[in-house]
């Protein structure tokens, strides 16, 4: 039996028919209701000539009808490709045409961030305008509204394996171009399993969208919560008022975010207030937090930490921060926040292994460093386009992921850095994760980057780059005392440069390759 995607939706159609399904402002639909709905759409999507394996391209924040675009395209096998909203034009023309998307789905707030390009976009023949109170729709768009008014309510569903492509996602390009990262119905369906079991979803869970569905981050929710028959609360915009409200009046159980929300909310008083004791579990995902942050959370807002890590490779999460009973039992909370805020134990279904240049395990001390590998159905079929590339990052069956990492006797992996970050400097390994930790303790360091630049006797060095605190001054031999007084020398930074701004990813992470090009001829 072939168990796909829109199985999750059809299970709570069955057992929870008159459910809360998905709450978006003013708007509530019960399971049944969206189920017809969506059969609407995948009939409308068929009259417009979309078949299996076509790609229909979104452009569109947290809503419903993004939720109701993943199910209706599955249903008829047509391939959904979710673009990240913040973007700019040039982007969109490149990933458009590279997914060689036929029909694109845009929010109408968003149309202005294609609109540069649409003369480009020669494979598109269907725009679906997708509504906002107060933003003006193309007329020559179809509107989403009468595309579902005028369909049929006939259950359709195309004959599908599991192996049939369900979605290309771009990644944040943080390391070079994007990469269109493919996932069947098989890889999406065995991770939500894996999310159901570890975040313990359950069908009185209240989620709150807080991560974008575009990312896979945001994007494994709608079915594994879907499938317990829990209720989804739509979030357009990070907006920490509504975030407040949202969280206290739907008594929101679950939200997964990244920390630099998480962070926000943290260090929003009136959030802190309202919020505080709602038993929420929060489920960080993207980056690692220090100790002190997990600790704080869990102490001061009461809420129950999870880490989890992972990328749009394997369709995301390979690991996450569970805590062993036996460790629980010892109440040493310390040593629980240390551990939480680690990336974890391998989930099920899933093998992780921590590898030399070898290719042999490293000893689990927390002291060696090694590569980050990993095998499973959730890893992804290949780059779209891209064979050799794809040919690069599995190896074996084993996809590489380009992180390094420490392993502790627990089975815990804790991050160190990128592969293509760590600076190799006289033969010493040194993660600019660690400097770049140092540099923010630094008053006035508002964001710092560590990059490697050539050296004749090292090989390489570190060099830093650094944001200044407004109104703070600092020069580079300050920044390199600071940073001896804390570091083992050859650790330090051996230059520092000041800049107004940092080059960064849509997803708000620091791409370094931009950083470092002017010191390398030929790329390093
Ligand atoms: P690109 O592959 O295009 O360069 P990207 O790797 O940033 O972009 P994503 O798939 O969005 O694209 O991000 C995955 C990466 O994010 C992981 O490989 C890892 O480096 C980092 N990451 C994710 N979760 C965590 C975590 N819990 N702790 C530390 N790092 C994490
Ligand atoms: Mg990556």
């Amino acid at each position: 039996v072939p168990f796909l995607l829109h199985d999750f939706l059809k299970r709570a159609v069955y057992h929870y028919p008159e459910k809360t399904a998905v709450i978006d402002g003013e708007r509530r639909f019960t399971y049944t209701e969206i189920q017809k709905r969506v059969n609407r759409l995948s009939n409308a999507m068929r009259e417009r000539g979309i078949r299996k394996g076509d790609r229909i391209a979104v452009l569109s924040p947290n809503r419903l009808e993004m939720y109701e675009t993943f199910y209706a395209a599955f249903q008829i096998g047509a391939v959904v490709v979710p673009f990240n909203t913040r973007l700019v034009p040039a982007d969109y023309d490149y990933i458009v045409n590279h997914s060689g998307a036929v029909m694109f789905m845009v929010d109408a707030e968003l149309a202005p961030l294609i609109e540069p390009v649409l003369e480009n976009l020669s494979n598109v023949q269907t725009y679906v305008t997708l509504p906002v109170d107060g933003f003006e729709t193309n007329a020559d768009w179809l509107s989403y509204d009468a595309m579902i008014e005028s369909a049929s309510e006939a259950a359709v569903y195309e004959e599908m394996e599991e192996t049939d492509m369900a979605t290309i996602l771009y990644t944040s390009g943080t390391t070079g171009r994007p990469k269109g990262v493919i996932q069947t119905h098989r890889s999406l369906y065995n991770n939500a399993l894996n999310t159901i079991i570890h975040l313990r979803a359950e069908d009185d869970d209240v989620l709150l969208h807080t991560l974008p569905m575009f990312h896979v981050n945001g994007w494994g929710t709608p079915f594994s919560f879907t499938g317990m028959g829990a209720t989804h609360v739509m979030l357009r915009k990070i907006d920490p008022a509504l975030i407040t409200r949202l969280i206290v009046e739907e008594g929101i159980t679950v939200a997964c975010m990244a920390p630099t929300v998480l962070n926000m909310i943290f260090n929003d008083p009136s959030i802190r207030q309202a919020t505080i004791k709602q038993p929420v579990r929060v489920v960080l995902a993207g980056s690692a937090p220090p100790p002190s942050f997990v600790k704080a959370v869990e102490n001061e807002l009461g809420w129950t930490f999870v880490q989890v890590y992972g990328m749009t490779e394997v369709a995301p999460f390979l690991t996450v921060s569970h805590i062993k009973k036996a460790i629980r039992d010892e109440n040493d909370m310390d040593r629980i926040h240390r551990l939480k805020a680690k990336a974890g134990m391998s989930m099920l279904m899933m093998e992780v292994r921590v590898v030399n240049e070898d290719g042999e395990d490293i000893e689990p001390n927390g002291e060696e460093v090694g590569e980050v590998i990993c095998r499973s159905n959730s890893v992804m079929d290949g780059y779209w386009l891209q064979p050799e590339e794809t040919a690069r990052a599995i190896v074996n069956g084993w996809y590489h992921t380009g992180d390094m990492a420490t392993l502790d006797e627990n089975g815990y992996i804790d991050i160190v850095d990128r592969k293509k970050d760590i600076i190799i400097s006289g033969g010493e390994n040194i993660s600019s994760i660690e400097i770049e930790g140092t540099l923010y303790e630094h008053p006035a360091v508002l964001e710092a980057a560590i990059i490697a630049i050539p050296h004749e006797k090292w090989g390489e060095v570190p060099h830093a780059v650094c944001v200044l605190r407004g109104g703070q001054t600092a020069t580079e031999q300050d920044i390199i005392s600071f940073c001896r007084e804390r570091m083992a020398h050859f650790k330090c930074p051996k230059s520092v440069q000041f800049v107004a701004e940092l080059p960064k990813t849509a997803s708000g992470k620091i791409q370094k390759v931009v950083l470092r090009e002017p010191f390398w001829e030929n790329g390093r």
